[in-house]
C-alpha cells in the first residue's frame, strides 16, 4: 500500500521509501490445545514524520502486531507466522540477536497504556532514562545527568532538576507517561509506537500527551504508529488509518475521508458510537454482539455474526481487503454500498 498523495503531503521530510513496512505479516498465539490466529496477512506502511493509526476493539490484532514490530511477542507461544517487517529496507523478523539488540535501542521505541507497569519503582526516574545513553552512548555521569535534565524539560516535566532524582510513584499518571516518553525519546528513536498511550488517563491530560507527542514528532521527523480504540483520538491525531477486526485490516485510507464516508460496516459502527452535538439525549449505538473467538473464527466474513448487511456470501466467502479508491482500501464484498450509502 502506498501512502494516498494526501497523506504524503502532510509529511514534513519528502520521501517515496515507507520506514517501515509490514509485508503479509501473519501471527499466532500457540496454547497447549490451541492456536489463536491473532493476526492475518496485513500489510501496512508508514513514513517518516507521518502518524498511522492503527483502530480497532480489544483482541483486534493491534497490540500484537506492535509486539512482533518489537521483538516483544511473549515467549514462549507468540509466533511470527509468515509475512516479513520491513525496517528501512531490513526484514526485522530475520535479524541476528546482536542486530536487533542495536536497531532497537536506536531506532524503535513504545511506550505502553500503563506507564507505572513499565517503570522500575526502586530507581529514579533520573537512572531509568539515562540507562540507554549510559550504556548505548557511553556518556559520563555528568554528561548523562544533563541529557536527561533536558529530556525531561523537553517533554514537559517541571522542576526537571529536582524531579530526576525522584521515584515514579512520585509522579502523577500523566507525569509517568511523560517519563516512559522521555525514555523512549532517549536515542532519538526513528519510529515510535505508542500503544494506547493516554488510554489510563483523564481528557485533558490525554490531551497534552497527545500534543507533545505531536510537537515531538515535529521536531524529529519520527514516524508514529498510534495504537487506540479512541476514535476521538485517532481523528485529532492521525493522518492515515487502518482499521483492524479480528487480525485482518478491513479498511484503510486517509483520516478525514474514512471518518467522514466509512466503506466497512465495521467502521460504521464505530463512528456511529461517537458522541455528536445534535445527540439530544439519545442513547449512543455500539455494535451488536462480541468479538469472535480467535481460535475458531467464523467462516466467511469474520465480521458476520455482528453485520446489519451480511449475507449467505458474506457467511461463505472470506472478503479481500481491495482498493475501492485511490488511497482507500476495504474488505467489504458491498464495500461500494457502504461507500455510496449516504445515510451512514
Ligand atoms: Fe458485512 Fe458482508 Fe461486508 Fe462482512 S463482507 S462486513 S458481513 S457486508
Amino acid at each position: 500500500m502506498k501512502a494516498t498523495e494526501a497523506s504524503k503531503d502532510k509529511n514534513k521530510l519528502p520521501s517515496d521509501e515507507p520506514l517501515i513496512e509490514l509485508r503479509n505479516l501473519s501471527l499466532e498465539f500457540h496454547s497447549r490445545k490451541k492456536v489463536a490466529k491473532a493476526v492475518n496477512d496485513i500489510s501496512l506502511d508508514v513514513y517518516r514524520a507521518e502518524t498511522v493509526a492503527i483502530l480497532g476493539e480489544s483482541g483486534s490484532g493491534k497490540s500484537a502486531t506492535a509486539l512482533a514490530i518489537m521483538g516483544l511477542l511473549p515467549k514462549p507461544g507468540g509466533v511470527i507466522s509468515g509475512g516479513e517487517i520491513l525496517f528501512e529496507g531490513k526484514d526485522l523478523v530475520k535479524l541476528s540477536e546482536a542486530e536487533r539488540r542495536k536497531l532497537y535501542g536506536e531506532s524503535l521505541s513504545i511506550i505502553f497504556q500503563d506507564p507505572l507497569s513499565a517503570l522500575n519503582p526502586v530507581l529514579t526516574v533520573g537512572y531509568q532514562i539515562g540507562e540507554a545513553l549510559r550504556k548505548r552512548k557511553n556518556l559520563s555521569k555528568k554528561e548523562t545527568e544533563k541529557r536527561v535534565i533536558e529530556l525531561m524539560k523537553l517533554v514537559r516535566i517541571p522542576d526537571a532538576e529536582n524531579r530526576y532524582k525522584q521515584y515514579p510513584y512520585q509522579f502523577s499518571g500523566g507525569m509517568q507517561q511523560r517519563v516512559m516518553i522521555a525514555l523512549a525519546l532517549a536515542m532519538d528513536p526513528k519510529l515510535l509506537i505508542a500503544d494506547e498511550p493516554t488510554t489510563a488517563l483523564d481528557v485533558t491530560v490525554q490531551a497534552q500527551i497527545m500534543r507533545l507527542l505531536k510537537d515531538l514528532q515535529n521536531r524529529n521527523h519520527m514516524g508514529l504508529i498510534l495504537i487506540s480504540h479512541d476514535l476521538g483520538v485517532v481523528a485529532e491525531n492521525a493522518d492515515r488509518v487502518a482499521v483492524m477486526y479480528a487480525g485482518h485490516i478491513v479498511e484503510t485510507g486517509d483520516v478525514e475521508t474514512i471518518f467522514r464516508n466509512p466503506a466497512h460496516p465495521y467502521t460504521v459502527g464505530l463512528m456511529a458510537s461517537i458522541p455528536s452535538s445534535t445527540q439530544n439525549g439519545e442513547r449512543l449505538k455500539s455494535i451488536e454482539g462480541l468479538p469472535p473467538n480467535l481460535a475458531d473464527p467464523p467462516t466467511g466474513c469474520a465480521f458476520h455474526p455482528r453485520c446489519f448487511m451480511a449475507t449467505e456470501l458474506c457467511r461463505q466467502k472470506e472478503p479481500v481487503l481491495l482498493e475501492i479508491l485511490p488511497g482507500r482500501k476495504s474488505a467489504c464484498h458491498f464495500a461500494e454500498d457502504v461507500l455510496n450509502d449516504k445515510s451512514f
